[in-house]
């Protein structure tokens, strides 16, 4: 499938044969019959194993599912970390990421993702970010995994705010991707989910074996809709990408806003870095407004841009990271772009400020 683009593998990224749905289905819920490969529900489900073979695809490894993005990271962490074992966390990523190994026997070293990062020996697991939420800073993951990989560490990358179309982890050189597809993936705000991917078969099938022993197990209906909204994530995040570009624009003359960040945008920082690496951008805009008030009265004056703190969906949401402890100003705001009409969007954002 990959000589065709990514519009049309996401559409066939169910492989129907005659005589069977176009999309994923149908939802197969717990038991079976014994005699064939599917013995129980907690173990083996056809449905999730659809949707593993389409993200595994565009991953270009080995998917597994999970009922959450953190589910994923959990189990990946307790599949690769031993007691005493040292691991590297991004100091500006997603907090719960921080929160996990803080309560976790082993030897934290936080690094931000744009560096400096520390040397790598005696590391076991180097936990990537790029772009990070909410700082959208990008780090350079095949210069990264090569020093990892010289020391002995392996490589996770915490591919949420890319989409496995934005971003190709494991042929850059990581071990491993994590990601919530309760974002961009699924797309419709209406599912959590999250998945783990590798080359490595040995592995995968270690964090499949923690999974069914675990019992943290996708829904069947949620794994559905997800490879539902795959079909489209092509055409959302081209209009997500169109989106952020136009709101960029419009915000990076504007008083009211400072420290704009968007990696597709030339003049960011992190554009170099994520136009080399990155296969197309996003929609996660992130800027400060003066503080609380300001984002309030923001928020109170928008039809268009909901407060919430999710991303990635077919709706403009903000979040503004400070209520939640994110170590950033109490006006920094992260926007997520939605599929709403470009011209309706930037005017009604630039009407709110
Ligand atoms: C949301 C998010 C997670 C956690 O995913 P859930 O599906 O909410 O459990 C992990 N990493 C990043 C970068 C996220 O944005």
């Amino acid at each position: 499938m990959s000589e065709w683009g990514d519009g049309t593998r996401v559409v066939h990224s169910v492989s129907a044969a005659a005589g069977e749905p176009f999309m994923a289905g149908p939802v197969f819920a717990s038991a079976y019959h014994l005699g064939g490969s599917d013995t129980y529900g907690r173990s083996h489900n056809p449905t999730w194993r659809a949707l593993e073979a389409a993200l595994g695809e565009l991953d270009g490894g080995e998917a597994v599912l999970f009922p959450s993005g953190m589910a994923a990271i959990s189990t990946l962490l307790g599949v690769v970390l031993a007691p005493g074992d040292t691991v590297v966390v991004p100091a500006d990523g997603y907090y719960l990421s921080r929160t996990l190994v803080a309560g976790m026997p082993v030897n934290v070293v936080e690094a931000p993702t744009v560096g400096p990062y520390p040397s790598f020996d005696g590391v076991r697991l180097v936990l990537l970010e790029s772009p990070s939420n909410p700082g959208l800073d990008v780090c350079d993951i095949a210069a990264l995994a090569a020093r990892a990989h010289a020391a002995g560490a392996l490589v996770a990358v915490d591919n949420t705010t890319a989409t496995p179309l934005g971003q190709r982890p494991l042929a850059l050189g990581a071990d491993i991707v994590v990601s919530s597809d309760t974002k961009a993936v699924a797309g419709h705000s209406d599912v959590l989910l999250g998945h783990v991917s590798t080359v490595d078969q040995e592995l995968a099938e270690r964090v499949r074996s923690a999974r069914t022993v675990g019992g943290a197990i996708p829904g069947p209906f949620e794994a559905w809709l997800a490879h539902r909204g795959l079909g489209t994530l092509d055409l959302r995040l081209a209009r997500q990408a169109q989106n952020a570009a136009a709101l960029h624009e419009a915000l990076k003359v504007r008083p009211e806003v400072s420290g704009l960040r968007w990696p597709g945008a030339p003049e960011d920082p992190a554009f170099e870095v994520a136009a080399r690496q990155m296969r197309r951008f996003g929609g996660v805009l992130t800027f400060v407004l003066r503080d609380a008030a300001a984002v309030a009265s923001f928020l109170e004056r928008s039809r268009l841009v909901a407060a919430s703190t999710s991303f990635g969906g077919l709706h403009t949401t903000l979040d503004r990271r400070a209520q939640w402890g994110d170590p950033v100003p109490e006006g920094l705001v992260r926007l997520s772009a939605g599929c709403e009409d470009t011209a309706d969007l930037v005017a009604d954002v630039l009407r709110s400020l």
